[in-house]
């Protein structure tokens, strides 16, 4: 059975059994809800627009795009109606689009926390890219702005929604092989773009440990079902007229509160994509880790885990639509923006402990 299968067939028995979900007095069962891209670069264009294809509870209604010669492929290419597309000058004006429920932002990190807000402003339920801001001041005032509007704010986390992510993350909370012990979660690719916004400290914010490191420090904290307290770090850069303003290869070790300790290693000049946990009667292996597609789940000690299968299609389908639900059905988000400032609170006390050479103390609070 295939998940569009699955997902019909659970809500007939949620039908059957008078348990459907959706709040029907405002919204129909079938209704699905517009997303606007902001921001048509690599991503929107490679993975979320295909993705949106798939999606049962939203689909692409709208974009808005700097550049003329985009919306006018956008518009054939996805049969966007003329009023659902906008240039940046005219972006608070999605006020007033009826059509367009949610905004996803997709732009680059420095601009996540100005548009959220604005989005949110407007009237729109968001999901923003992932790192969620530049540091956990702009994600707190990204979280007031939310609560401020009463509209939903998720965090573009796809791997929260990915059944291998999940069971992992279920291994950890529930001890199934016993108490979180370490975990080594590390990911890298050589940046073949100099002049990417990536590579620009302002823009960035910090090369690999924004860009990466996010992924690594949530595989370990979801794998260990607890946050760390404190952290070490060590950062280089040995190209110096590639790497301007930021490193090259990040290092960080965080220290959990019952003792465990996380390694993770996040370059712009290598390539890993690996996320390990031991416990007590055990380990777990989640490899590719961070990347899309199949996963390889490994475990010792696993008789009585089940493995779910490899997805098929695209996990960004899955996230969105998650996201969709949680509005339909007024849900809690799983990738909330608290998720996203946990992880920018971690972010900070990295480079906190690179600057310093010590121990910095992580401390959590909006
Ligand atoms: P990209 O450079 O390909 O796209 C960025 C887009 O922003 C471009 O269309 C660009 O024209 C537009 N833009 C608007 N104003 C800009 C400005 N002032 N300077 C530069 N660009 C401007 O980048 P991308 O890879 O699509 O990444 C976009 C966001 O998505 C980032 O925050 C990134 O972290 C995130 N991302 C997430 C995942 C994931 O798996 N969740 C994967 C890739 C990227």
């Amino acid at each position: 059975m295939d998940r569009r299968e699955s997902l019909k067939l659970t809500a007939g028995l949620g039908l059957g059994l008078g348990l459907y979900p959706f709040n029907l007095g405002e919204q129909s069962s079938d209704k699905k809800l517009g997303i606007a891209l902001v921001g048509l670069g690599s991503y929107a264009t490679a993975m979320l627009a295909p993705a949106l294809k798939d999606a049962s509870h939203c689909y692409l209604a709208g974009i808005v795009s700097g550049t003329p010669e985009k919306r006018a492929k956008w518009k054939i290419d996805h049969q966007l109606k003329d009023e659902n597309i906008y240039d940046y000058e005219h972006f608070d004006e999605l006020a007033s689009n009826k059509d367009i429920d949610i905004v996803y932002i997709v732009l680059p990190n420095s601009m996540h926390a100005e548009y959220t807000i604005r989005a949110l402003e407007a009237g729109k339920h968001v999901i923003c890219e992932k790192p969620m801001g530049m540091n956990a001041d702009e994600c707190r005032k990204m979280i007031a702005a939310r609560d401020k509007s009463g509209k939903k704010l998720q965090i573009g986390y796809r791997l929260y929604y990915e059944p291998h992510h999940l069971l992992a993350h279920e291994i950890g909370k529930e001890k199934r092989l016993g108490k979180f012990l370490m975990a080594e979660t590390s990911l890298a690719f050589r940046m073949g773009r100099p002049n990417w916004w990536r590579m620009d400290p302002v823009m960035g914010g910090g090369g690999a440990l924004m860009d990466l490191g996010v992924y690594n420090i949530q595989a370990a904290r979801r794998m260990a079902a607890e946050l760390p307290s404190a952290v070490t770090a060590q950062a280089y850069v040995f190209d110096k007229n590639l790497y301007k303003g930021i490193y090259e290869t990040y290092m960080f070790q965080l220290l959990y509160p019952s003792g465990a300790v996380s390694n993770t290693t996040c370059s712009f000049n290598a390539y890993v994509d690996r996320a390990h946990a031991s416990y007590e009667r055990g380990w777990v292996t989640l490899q590719p880790a961070s990347n899309g597609g199949e996963k390889v789940v490994m475990t010792s000690g696993s008789e009585n885990i089940k493995i779910p299968p490899p997805i098929t299609g695209l996990q960004q389908t899955a996230q969105m639509d998650a996201f969709a639900r949680n509005i339909l059905e007024d849900t809690a988000v799983s990738a909330s923006g608290e998720e996203g400032l946990t992880d920018m609170i971690i972010i900070d006390a990295i480079k906190r402990a690179i600057k310093s050479g010590r121990i910095e103390d992580i401390v959590y609070g909006l």
